[in-house]
């Protein structure tokens, strides 16, 4: 089968589905033998950092900057739109950060060991809630570009949810969790990214004038989550230098992919 001849709405459903699955793959240390050391997953998770980083940017912000000015002239316009989408989307995660795990926590444990479950939960939260527009974004790039624009972020996301994957099963191991319950809670946290995929290659493809808020709106959940949730949780035992390696690396990964695949 050719897949350059598969539909903009099928290729984003399948990319992010491939994308997506990439999460339980790299989760699967935490079903068998022995799991990565923490400072190896530090500089993993700091490599997904990167990468949404230069995914934000390169293959979000930028064609949304692009897309506007098709349809916008005024100079002011195409920056303030891209602009307001960024936060738009920062302040969606943010919302739903705050609303959606306290009902879970209150008929949990007590004490100091709920606050670590909590702590635990709210990460778990955080990369499902991200890996939406992660979905979204690979759906809006098969979607508005077809092919080529599709495949290196389908690429960088799939390749940053494996250290995601893993370091979800990890933490939830560290919490008393089976290893089979914290590895299929890991790979679900990665099933959110082919309904992001479809609806975004979706929504793109039947309205046009959506594509650009699409683009910012999805970067700007992600930059969030990489400032909230992912740099803090790469840096709280002691391993800021390897998160930073890490962040850099899948940086420059990114950007390589971006620009030599699309
Ligand atoms: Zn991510």
């Amino acid at each position: 089968m050719d897949v350059t001849t598969l539909s903009p709405i099928a290729l984003g459903f399948l990319g992010s589905l491939a994308a997506g699955s990439l999460t339980a793959v790299g989760a699967i240390p935490a079903l068998f033998g022995r799991l990565p050391s923490r400072a190896t997953r530090d500089l993993s998770l700091g490599f997904a950092a990167g990468v949404m980083l230069a995914a934000s940017f390169f293959s979000l912000i930028i064609p949304a900057l692009d897309a506007a000015e098709l349809r916008y002239d005024n100079g002011a316009v195409v920056p303030a739109l891209v602009c307001v989408a960024i936060l738009l989307g920062m302040g969606a995660v943010a919302l739903m950060n705050e609303r959606l795990p306290h009902e879970h926590f209150r008929t949990g444990r007590e004490g100091p060991e709920a606050a670590s479950l909590r702590r635990v939960w709210l990460f778990i939260i955080a990369i499902t809630i991200h890996n939406f527009p992660e979905g979204l974004a690979v759906g809006v790039g098969f979607g508005s570009g077809g092919y080529e624009n599709g495949l290196p972020l389908a690429i960088g996301i799939g390749l940053q949810n494996a250290p995601e994957g893993l370091a979800v099963a990890v933490s939830l191991l560290g919490e008393g969790y089976t290893r089979r319950g914290a590895w299929g809670i890991a790979a679900l946290t990665g099933m959110v990214e082919p309904v992001g995929g479809l609806i975004g290659a979706g929504v793109i493809t039947l309205s046009e004038p959506l594509l650009p808020w699409g683009l910012a709106f999805a970067a700007g959940a992600m930059l969030y989550v990489i400032s909230h949730e992912i740099i803090p949780e790469t840096h709280r035992n002691g391993h800021q230098n390897r998160a930073t390696l890490g962040l850099a690396i899948g940086l420059v990964l990114m950007l390589f992919l971006d620009i030599w695949l699309g």
